[in-house]
């Protein structure tokens, strides 16, 4: 379960957009705001207890630290992390830049995993609503369907590859503590991008306002 659910909201994402090419963007609005309240309620109620009671005196240290590298992670991929795109009119090529920024943000969430299955659903919510968003993105701007098929699949694979590789590699399990305290901060920052980005200009809504206070009662009963 904890491979196959990032693994599998990816691969749904980008079927589900192929197969569908949804015009609707509120209700995408709505799904991000709620993969942003679940995973920033997971991450408040979940991880962070756990981490600080290691007793490791650096762990808000690793927390900012985790906050500043996805900010210059966004600098690269242009926030495509929290459903954010940019158009090109037209793409000839894999964006590269935002590939591998998103690569190595999808790895990282992937090492505290093991330790955290509930993570794995939370990781698998916050990557449906991207992979539906990019898909389309790509579709629009034309990219041919191989390069859309390349992206996405390596997409998909790279949180189970960071919970795989944290299992068996004894190094990065000496630094559990640390890893998941940069992963905290990662997604904290993009969690609370997430909720804001998805208020337009900060008026009430309530269908959105609903999202955010179930996926925070989600993450709380689970
Ligand atoms: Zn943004
Ligand atoms: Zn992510």
């Amino acid at each position: 379960m904890n491979y196959l659910l990032p693994l599998l909201s990816v691969l749904i994402g980008y079927i589900f957009a192929l197969v569908i090419q949804p015009k609707d963007k509120v209700k995408l609005k709505l799904l991000l705001a709620f993969s942003g309240s679940f995973l920033l309620s997971l991450t408040v109620i979940h991880l962070l207890p756990e981490i600080y009671e290691s007793n490791n005196s650096r762990i808000g240290l690793f927390i900012m630290v985790g906050i500043l590298f996805q900010i210059i992670l966004e600098y690269f991929s242009q926030g495509a992390e929290h459903g954010h795109v940019h158009g090109h009119s037209k793409m000839e090529h894999i964006p590269w830049l935002l590939f591998i920024s998103l690569c190595i943000h999808a790895l990282a969430e992937g090492f505290p995993v093991g330790h955290h299955h509930d993570l794995a659903m939370g990781i698998a919510i916050h990557h449906l609503p991207i992979a539906i968003i990019l898909t389309t993105f790509f579709i629009n701007a034309n990219l041919n369907k191989k390069a859309i098929f390349l992206f996405m699949i390596t997409f998909a694979i790279m949180t189970p590859l960071g919970t795989i590789l944290s299992d068996y590699l004894p190094l990065l399990n000496v630094y559990y503590n640390e890893i998941t305290a940069i992963v905290i901060g990662i997604l904290f920052h993009i969690s609370s991008t997430i909720i804001f980005e998805s208020s337009e200009g900060h008026k009430f809504n309530i269908a959105k306002i609903s999202m955010i206070v179930l996926g925070f009662a989600l993450a709380y009963f689970i």
